[in-house]
């Protein structure tokens, strides 16, 4: 089933992100993980591409399998393009529409240093139009958006005239960016809507479970901290099982914000860890 046919007006998606484990691990260890997240009844869940990833030797399309044959779970397969050729995608698409996925998370990706970039495609618009217009499988394509401007974009006007071109090259819809301030994520929606972007966009909320990884993403990804946050940080932060609890309760407390003003969905950066999904789905399952 295509996502894009699972919007309906005043009814957010609830969805969740995982990761496919280290390759020195068996792709089995998923299991345990999948049998918990699947309790909450996700719409889908959408499995990460590695970063620099070739398509010919990654197991997102394995996972995304799983997520969907065995789980019975819609599942979004990511895919980034820079260092991957025309055939490499090719063949990825084979693999994928072989086993049933019929989602796609269209991506440029980020540069890795030291690993020559291949030159068939510059940006995620490029790899969303040469699915679309390939005749390997029939995908439902969705694209990734930056409410505070991707960290290479002159400024996020510009950013968002460039999503527009991914969405006119056939992204039926968006996820976002972690971001921790919501009134970023509603100058963002406002902007995306008068520059023509009118496809449902998920929000994308990462909990914060501890220190380092909020480090590592923020230096990643340039979202903003708002001063409740950095408070939090500072009093929590050092406390290892108060920075779980504490960062719980953030993200709840973003998503029933974000759900009164009628998003279109909350995509959970779930880090494969049930134990947070659980408590945030608890908190906010009437809600949906
Ligand atoms: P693009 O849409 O190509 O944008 C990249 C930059 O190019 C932006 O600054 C944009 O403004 C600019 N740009 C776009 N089009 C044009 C144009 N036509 N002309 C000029 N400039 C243009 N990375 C992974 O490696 N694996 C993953 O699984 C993964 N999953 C992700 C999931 C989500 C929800 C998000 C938000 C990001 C994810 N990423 C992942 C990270 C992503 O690959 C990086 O953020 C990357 O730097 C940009 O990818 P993109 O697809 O947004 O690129």
């Amino acid at each position: 089933m295509k996502i894009k046919d699972l919007f309906i007006k005043d009814k957010p998606l609830f969805s969740l992100e995982i990761f496919p484990p280290k390759k020195t691990s068996p792709i089995e260890t998923i299991y345990s993980t999948l049998d918990e997240l699947v309790k909450v009844r996700p719409a889908f869940i959408s499995v990460t591409y590695g970063a620099g990833g070739n398509g010919t030797d990654n197991r997102t399309a394995e996972i995304a399998s799983i997520v969907k044959n065995k789980y019975g779970v819609e599942s979004v397969a990511h895919l980034s393009c820079l260092y991957n050729s025309c055939s490499d995608v090719d063949e990825t698409l084979r693999r994928l529409r072989d086993c049933g996925v019929d989602n796609i998370l269209a991506l440029r990706g980020d540069v890795v240093p030291d690993v020559p970039i291949l030159n068939d495609f510059r940006y995620a618009s490029d790899l969303v139009r040469y699915i679309a217009k390939s005749d390997i499988g029939d995908f439902d394509l969705c694209g990734a958006c930056y409410p505070e401007g991707h960290v290479e974009a002159e400024n996020l006007e510009k950013d968002v005239e460039n999503l527009k071109i991914k969405v006119d090259a056939g992204a039926t819809h968006l996820i976002s960016q972690l971001f921790f301030d919501n009134d970023y994520y509603y100058d963002f929606l406002d902007m995306a809507a008068k520059k023509g972007v009118n496809v449902p966009i998920e929000a994308g909320i990462m909990p914060v479970i501890n220190k380092k990884q909020i480090e590592r993403m923020v230096t990643l990804c340039g979202a903003s901290l708002p001063p409740k946050f950095a408070k939090m940080m500072q009093k929590y932060g050092d406390n290892p099982e108060a920075i779980v609890e504490s960062g719980i309760a953030y993200a709840v407390d973003q998503i029933v914000d974000l759900l009164s003003y009628n998003v279109d969905g909350i995509h959970l950066y779930a880090m494969n860890n049930p134990y947070v999904v659980n408590k945030i789905y608890s908190a906010i399952e009437k809600l949906l």
